[in-house]
């Protein structure tokens, strides 16, 4: 609120008459208007006095006053209206008294998204409460009649009612409507209601949330003596959580033990009377997580929100989180807006900090680390972020600017062995063969899968790429045809179905539109050849190498077979089970999976991340290839790592077999600060979208000329607009306009005064993301 316009007439407007509105509150509405920072004003009549922040609320919007639901981010009297005029405020419509109000934490976060992430504030609050929980499904009213007290009983009674009033004066309090029509033999409820009239009797109502659960094996898990290492963390976290708000990164190879500390952390989170949140990357994930964590906080509350939750499920998960009292929540990364009461959050863990899969990819697009980080900061709680690999922001934090505490497990716990990575040059390993077929499976990575199939352990292969390769092209000499996507700047992907007729279909990645695979080239009437890799190629080339293997030994899962969560969870209880004896995925499967028989693990390609248009490729190899190496070696048997490569001289992909974090992040973060990228600047981009190239480019360049003239501008680089590597997606060309901050504050105030300024209107046409995670 900005006072500038001073000649207007508003002093005069406040002369108090004593008959104008004098409470006045801010709403953010959930309509795509972006009134930064703050929502748009509205009067409080009478009927809504007692309105608070955090309430739900309904306003009337433009013109024609349409019905439009928000929040009530601020209460005040006229200070609030900075310079509005208050008689042309309108007032509120309405409020929903059944919605659960924002607890004053969760506003104050979005308030911080909305301004940190450059998101209209209503769209972030809207986005903060699930649809399931606004639209209440699968909640039912029970309602149950008891006596009103001291009511006197004269006047004439039916015989019908006569015998509800005796069924009620036996029992003691409150009885069941549909229970208490049964037992006094009352077919209908219109006598029932000619009591309630006459005062005699009175209706009590409930609201339940009615979720089914499948049954859940639930068993107790044996708590191990933590190694001295862990015991540190656990003693020093624990020992933070007096002194309010601390930040903690435990780094540790996988299977060092990190689950287990999350796990005592939590019970004496708990015994403090406090609630946890355990935030884990991917609903694949939490299956596995969130089972060990239920069997072993059996005797607590154990409430999870993710998104493989029916709505039912996720709406009655939330309203228990709302209710006081201990309880631990584990989720993907929209749990970090569990609606925990405030005073009660004591403690929050990130598993795997450093996975992609916490950036929200659409409005507001928020970091779910980043954004826990400032949830315990405003519940002035500790944060422990666990990883194996962890992020160099988070690295850099702990190494360079000391504002997290390094907690280290430099060995893997009792039982668990080193797993050797074998390194595997792929064109060596291609001599072998004298066919022309494309193979993908190299004579070391084949020999150990045949070893440990015939002791009877399992495997582990990855590809990071789904489909059944990446390219279409003519096969004839003098034709460079190569099948793009019609709307996005390109390659279709081949995917084999043996249901359509030509055994196959083709997708774009990008915008999901599907095509036929086609049979000739449209050019020049040639054959189609398809190259590269996909997961189906492998699942094929596998098929064929192991022809012996029983049917449903094989399974292979990635974002096109894991439809829903329960199919990746059915896959995994399989493998668990030793009924699958090969996975084969994409990265899905490289982390957080925990199975003892896994001998062998297999990379089909280490290159796949290195050669993407990112500055983070490297960062994203060494992750990959470290993190599936954790996944073997588990059990009894010692774990054995293939990892196929074009690149074995690489250094992320040495460094990662070596399993030596330190060394690679030292000189990744050497690399960075040297070319002014994050974590030493802070990154944000702006991305412009038109259907016409020239007006996107247009529009790139007046935001950063508008950007450029601001004051706050000063210290912040400001790249010129330019095509986003994908230059088309759905037929809509975009343009990005990068900003590199020496701080984060840097850049959010230029961000801020951008939107103040009208130079960032975010809509489907310009979109901000702070701290991106992929740029392409
Ligand atoms: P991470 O989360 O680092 O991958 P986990 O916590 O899953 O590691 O531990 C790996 C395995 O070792 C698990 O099966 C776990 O039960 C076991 N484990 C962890 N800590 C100990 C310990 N102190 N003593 C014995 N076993 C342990
Ligand atoms: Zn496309
Ligand atoms: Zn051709």
């Amino acid at each position: 609120m900005t006072g500038e316009d001073s000649k207007g007439p508003i002093g005069g407007l406040f002369k108090d008459d004593g008959t104008g509105p004098r409470d006045f509150v801010q709403v953010a509405v959930e309509r795509g208007v972006d009134r930064y920072p703050d929502g748009l004003t509205y009067s409080v009549p009478p009927a809504f006095a007692d309105v608070r922040e955090g309430d739900r609320v309904t306003v009337p919007l433009g013109r024609g006053n349409a019905t439009v639901d928000g929040y009530v981010v601020q209460r005040g009297g006229v200070e609030v209206l900075g310079s509005l005029d208050p008689a042309r405020t309108k007032p509120l419509s309405g409020r929903d008294d059944a919605a659960m109000p924002l607890p004053s934490q969760l506003l104050a976060l979005g308030r911080w998204i909305s301004a940190y992430y450059g998101a209209p504030i209503g769209v972030t609050l809207g986005s903060m409460v699930p649809s399931a929980v606004r639209k209440r499904v699968g909640t039912v009213v029970r309602r149950s009649w008891t006596i009103v007290p001291g009511a006197v009983r004269d006047g004439r009674f039916s015989t019908q009612q006569r015998a509800l009033l005796e069924c009620l004066d036996s029992v003691a309090g409150e009885l069941d409507e549909s229970e208490l029509l049964e037992r006094s033999g009352v077919a209908t409820k219109e006598p029932l209601r000619g009591l309630a009239r006459r005062g005699l009797v009175r209706a009590v109502e409930r609201t339940e949330v009615h979720a089914k659960w499948a049954d859940a094996a639930v068993g107790s898990l044996a708590v191990p003596t933590l190694t001295d290492e862990q015991r540190a963390a656990v003693e020093a976290v624990s020992a933070s959580a007096e002194h309010g708000f601390s930040q903690h990164l435990l780094f540790g190879v996988t299977g060092s033990g990190k689950t287990e500390v999350y796990l005592q952390l939590i019970e004496r989170t708990l015994a403090r009377g406090k609630s946890a949140v355990l935030l884990v990357p991917e609903i694949a994930l939490t299956p596995q997580t969130s089972g060990r964590v239920m069997a072993r906080l059996a005797a607590h509350r154990v409430l999870v929100l993710h998104s493989g939750l029916t709505a039912a499920q996720r709406n009655e998960q939330w309203g228990l989180a709302a209710q006081r009292g201990p309880c631990v929540v584990v989720g993907a990364r929209s749990a970090v807006f569990a609606p925990i009461p405030d005073g009660d959050l004591g403690l929050v863990i990130v598993d795997e900090e450093h996975d992609t899969g916490y950036k929200q990819d659409q409005q507001p697009r928020y970091h779910g680390r980043d954004t826990a980080i400032r949830r315990a900061q405003l519940a002035g709680c500790p944060i422990l972020l666990g990883s194996a690999t962890p992020s160099l922001e988070t690295w850099w934090n702990a190494t360079e600017r000391g504002t997290v505490v390094l907690h280290r497990l430099t060995r893997r716990a009792p039982g668990l062995r080193t797993p050797r990575v074998e390194l595997v040059d792929f064109r060596v390993e291609q001599r072998a063969w004298s066919d022309r077929r494309v193979h993908l499976i190299g004579p070391t990575l084949e020999r150990a899968l045949r070893r440990t199939l015939d002791e009877g352990g399992q495997a582990i292969i990855l590809l990071n790429r789904r489909g059944y390769a990446n390219s279409i092209v003519c096969a004839a000499k003098d034709c460079d045809w190569c099948m793009k996507c019609d709307r996005c700047d390109a390659g279709m992907v081949a995917h084999r179905d043996s249901r359509l007729p030509k055994g196959g279909f083709v997708r774009c990645h990008h915008c999901l539109s599907e095509l036929r695979l086609p049979e000739r080239c449209p050019v020049c009437r040639g054959p189609i050849s398809i190259f590269g890799l996909g997961t189906q190629r492998v699942e094929e080339e596998l098929e064929r190498t192991f022809p012996d293997l029983p049917p449903g030994a094989l399974a292979r899962v990635d974002s096109d077979t894991t439809q829903t969560a329960a199919h990746f969870h059915d896959v995994l209880g399989r493998f668990g089970r030793g009924e699958v004896r090969i996975l084969l995925g994409t990265q899905m499967i490289a982390k957080g999976l925990d199975f003892p028989n896994v001998r062998v693990v297999g990379v089909i390609s280490a290159d796949t991340a290195l050669n993407l248009p990112d500055f983070r490729a490297t960062e994203r190899t060494y992750q990959l290839v470290s993190q599936v190496a954790g996944r073997c070696g588990r059990g009894d048997a010692a774990g054995l790592a293939i990892v196929q490569t074009f690149q074995p001289d690489a250094p992320a992909i040495q460094w990662a077999a070596r399993q030596d974090f330190e060394a690679f992040a030292a000189s990744e973060l050497e690399a960075r600060a040297s070319f002014g990228l994050p974590p030493a600047k802070r990154l944000a981009r702006i991305v412009l979208r038109d259907a016409d190239h020239d007006r996107a480019l247009a529009a790139g360049r007046t935001v950063a000329a508008r950007l450029l003239a601001l004051p706050t501008a000063s210290g912040v680089l400001i790249r010129p607009a330019a095509d986003c590597p994908i230059a088309r997606i759905n037929d809509r060309f975009r343009v990005q306009v990068e900003l590199l901050a020496p701080t984060a504050a840097a850049l959010q105030q230029l961000i801020a005064a951008g939107r103040s300024s009208g130079a960032i209107v975010p809509s489907d046409q310009l979109a901000v993301d702070v701290d991106p995670v992929a740029l392409l």
